[in-house]
């Protein structure tokens, strides 16, 4: 018996149904549902569908069949809204491309319910809060987040009001990314506002000289953060993730967090995705 969360469905070759789980006992689980597109089974453990899995393993032939499903959950809105089903999508391909996230499967698991109720429940201008939520916390739970508050080049602080790089003067000239701390994909963590501009006066030169830059930092470039973005960073870790979805943010630093948390999904899945390979991502 599995707790579990059905995230994918597909047909064998045979016409049976072979579906992907994500379990707290044993992370990525394929099982076969046998009966026919009508069958009961069929459609209790269809996609996004949570609760107890009752399995028969064949140890002969060494597969797992599914004999029962309890759903507790199934959260029916998903599918009513392009924003709400890509993200839970996209959460399901993360899960699959890291294999249950490698470890700690419970906490895994637990955050995919979370993040699936949070965009069951979210009116369709906010189903971006839950996916990037997700994102954040399931990098952090793998090992691969970045350290919060601290710049990864220098050590200081990242305040987002310090001094700006050119001085009292200079700051009146400059945009809000001149003086802003950034995340770096190169260097793999935060940057305070005086590193970040130093990063980017260095890609500046670096590319007016010809010379080539890795791939990866011309496919995500340093992301600016603003000080709404920051806060949220700093609040989003201490709060339940109900609570956290509640922390309101302005569209620029919504766009801001996006951008990081896509960019470092794409890390933790060390290839490419398909959720972000077709078109307009509707989040
Ligand atoms: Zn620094």
């Amino acid at each position: 018996v599995y707790d579990s969360l059905v995230i994918r469905a597909r047909e064998s070759p045979g016409g049976d149904r072979i579906l992907s789980v994500m379990t707290a006992e044993a992370g990525i689980v394929d099982l076969f549902v046998f009966g026919g597109p009508k069958s009961r089974l069929r459609s209790l453990a269809s996609p996004f569908a949570s609760g107890r899995a009752f399995v028969y393993l064949d140890p002969v032939k060494d597969f797992r069949k599914l004999s029962d499903f309890e759903a507790r959950e199934s959260f029916p809105a998903l599918r009513e809204d392009l924003g709400r089903l890509w993200s839970a999508s996209l959460v399901a391909e993360i899960l699959v491309r890291t294999s249950g996230g490698g470890g700690d499967y419970p906490a895994v698991l637990g955050l995919a319910r979370d993040c699936l109720a949070g965009l069951d429940a979210s009116p369709p201008e906010r189903t971006a809060y839950p996916i990037v939520l997700f994102l954040w916390r399931f990098v952090a739970l793998i090992g691969l987040g970045p350290e919060p508050g601290t710049c990864v080049s220098c050590g200081r602080g990242l305040g987002w009001s310090g001094e700006s790089p050119g001085g009292p003067g200079a700051a009146r000239s400059m945009t809000r990314e001149r003086f802003s701390p950034a995340y770096s994909f190169v260097s793999e963590g935060f940057l305070c506002p005086r590193c970040a501009a130093l990063d980017r006066s260095a890609g500046r030169e670096g590319a007016a000289f010809g010379e080539s830059e890795e791939p990866s930092r011309r496919e995500d470039p340093p992301i600016s953060l603003s000080l709404g973005a920051l806060r949220w960073i700093e609040t989003a870790g201490t709060r339940s993730f109900a609570e956290a979805l509640k922390i309101a943010l302005d569209p620029s630093s919504l766009e801001d967090l996006k951008a990081l948390a896509f960019g470092l999904a794409r890390r933790a899945a060390d290839s490419p995705l398909a959720s972000f390979s077709q078109g307009a991502i509707p989040v």
